[in-house]
């Protein structure tokens, strides 16, 4: 093994003089106010930076105490401590408010160490300040401006939250901190961001990425963003829903630490603003219901001709269906046998009914709202059962109202899916009404997944039989034995039918034991279909 300790030549005392002469040099040019006092602090030099610093030439501080530089605001125990600490053979860093020549106050960051002799005493001392007064006014103009800005964020009539790359929430307003338990304890940027991204699709990224590449400015506002999304959350129980208008803009900032000094390593930051529009959306809810009112009353004549001409024609169909069967006996027969005048009869007979059951189906009024609009379902169920408040209150049924908060929007066809859930919630009331039940309940649960928008419809009435979970959405088909009026069976028919039309799915839970459930799925992503 070599030998690795390095030995230093003990240097000439040429060499001594040379580095003797360097360290002065260094003293004296070094940029920080440099002073050596004797142990009473009495100055006995001092270097070009201090003269810089303080105002005074060498020849004016020097054989004066340091005190010379005190203001007579720091107070009294910082300079205890300064002496206790220095006296203890250490050194002390601190703040003190110095007095330039001129008059005027500075701050000075000042470290004093004692300088020993050979029996250990202290016989001096070195103190070394810098003007801190800049780095300080900086910083508290940062500080102010800091605080300005959260008051400013604070007193904004909107709630206010910024939130960082991983959807974490940085900063926040009292209208968003409100929001918080408005919702019940949910953090609200949860519940808004997934439905904006959707909303913003490819959007998003883009004007997320949107300003990165300039290095310099700390903090940079990125042009676009988002204006104004409507966002609405539902939260169940007697509870009406809420809206909001959202606006976001996104912004880049460095986020300052030292690893990323040459790197500039830039987070970008998103300004989210959460305006409550609810009293106006309730204005026009309101104004929305009571058109709607109208229309379904429209609709509901409509429907209940299209089922009374259904039925007719149904109850036409049955006997020419007989006479038809009887027709085709009699012509099989031996032709010697064969009446052809009977024959002849039948095909009139039947010719006329197949007319009739032609005219009336040309008299069929057609089913409106086939066009497709973006729907969203905890709108329409909710404005079904504020259509129905009166009926349902008449009826003491209780509504245990359960929407998801924020459901995703799919194609379909308004009024047919309200005429849907309108229909189901009154055979539910019926239900209840009929079986003589006492507890009246009715709950109605939203839920999404990736694909699909569930809905389930529960009511506390009797229930349906197993052997009948299909057969009452076959036409004309009710388990209604009471021949109850306006009841052709044909609503469920109808509700599968425009279930179908979205693509989806109903029917009767078969595991529900307190009741009728029904359940239904739409998806989310197909268009609708009108069959109609
Ligand atoms: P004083 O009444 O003189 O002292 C205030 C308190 O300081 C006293 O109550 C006492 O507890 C303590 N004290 C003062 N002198 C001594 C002493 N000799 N021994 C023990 N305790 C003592 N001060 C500044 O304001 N600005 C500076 O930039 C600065 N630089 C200094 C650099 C060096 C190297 C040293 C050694 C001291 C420095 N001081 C500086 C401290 C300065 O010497 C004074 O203590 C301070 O300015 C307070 O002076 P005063 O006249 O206001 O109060």
């Amino acid at each position: 093994m070599t030998d690795r300790t390095m030995t230093v030549p003990p240097a000439s005392p040429e060499q001594q003089a040379v580095l003797r002469d360097l360290f002065e040099e260094t003293v004296a040019q070094a940029p920080v106010a440099i002073s050596i006092t004797d142990s009473q602090a009495n100055i006995l030099y001092v270097n070009q930076n201090f003269a810089e610093v303080t105002g005074y030439a060498p020849e004016e501080c020097i054989g004066r105490n340091e005190s010379m530089l005190s203001d007579q605001r720091t107070p009294k125990a910082v300079y205890q401590a300064l002496w206790q600490t220095i006296q203890a053979r250490q050194t002390w860093q601190g703040t003190l408010v110095n007095r330039h020549k001129s008059g005027r106050r500075y701050l000075a960051h000042v470290s004093i160490s004692p300088i020993l002799d050979a029996q250990g005493h202290t016989s001096h001392y070195i103190g070394m300040h810098r003007d801190v007064t800049d780095v300080y006014t900086l910083e508290q103009q940062v500080k102010n401006q800091k605080v300005l800005i959260e008051s400013v964020v604070d007193l904004m009539p909107m709630a206010t939250v910024l939130i960082d790359e991983q959807d974490k929430v940085v900063l926040d307003n009292q209208m968003y901190k409100t929001l918080i338990s408005d919702l019940g304890q949910q953090e609200p940027s949860q519940l808004f961001l997934p439905v904006l991204r959707e909303a913003l699709g490819e959007e998003w990224p883009r004007l997320q990425s949107k300003g990165h590449g300039f290095q310099e400015a700390l903090v940079i506002p990125l042009r676009g963003g988002f204006r104004n999304r409507e966002v609405r959350i539902d939260r169940g129980g007697y509870l009406a829903p809420r809206w909001y208008a959202c606006s976001g803009s996104w912004f880049s900032h460095s986020d300052g630490q030292v690893d990323n000094f040459f790197q500039g390593a830039r987070h970008t930051y998103l300004l989210l603003t959460l305006n409550d529009i609810t009293q106006q959306k309730r204005q026009e809810e309101a104004q929305r219901i009571n058109a709607m009112r109208a229309l379904l009353a429209e609709e509901e004549k409509c429907q209940s001709v299209r089922e009374a001409l259904l039925g007719a024609i149904h109850h036409i169909e049955a006997p020419l269906n007989l006479l038809t069967a009887a027709k085709n006996l009699a012509v099989r027969r031996d032709p010697e046998q064969q009446n052809s005048a009977f024959v002849e009869l039948l095909q009139q007979i039947l010719d006329a009914g197949a007319a009739s059951v032609a005219h009336l189906k040309a008299c069929i009024p057609p089913s409106c709202g086939a066009s497709a609009t973006s729907v969203n379902i905890n709108q329409l169920i909710h404005e079904t059962i504020v259509l129905l408040t009166e009926r349902l209150l008449a009826s003491g049924v209780v509504v245990d109202w359960r929407p998801t908060p924020v459901l995703p929007s799919l194609m379909g066809a308004e009024q047919r899916l309200r005429s849907v859930f309108k229909h189901l919630i009154e055979n539910a009331v019926e239900a209840m009404n009929h079986s003589g039940i006492r507890r009246r309940e009715l709950r109605i649960v939203t839920w999404s997944d990736n694909e699909l928008v569930h809905i389930a419809i529960e009511d506390s009435g009797p229930g349906i039989a197993d052997n009948l979970r299909v057969k009452v959405f076959e036409p004309f088909f009710s388990t209604r034995t009471d021949g109850g009026h306006g009841h052709t069976g044909m609503g469920l028919t109808m509700a599968q039918d425009v279930i179908n039309q979205h693509q989806g799915l109903i029917r009767i839970d078969p595991t529900y034991r307190d009741g009728c459930r029904v359940l239904i799925q739409l998806p989310i992503h197909q268009e609708f279909n009108d069959r109609g």
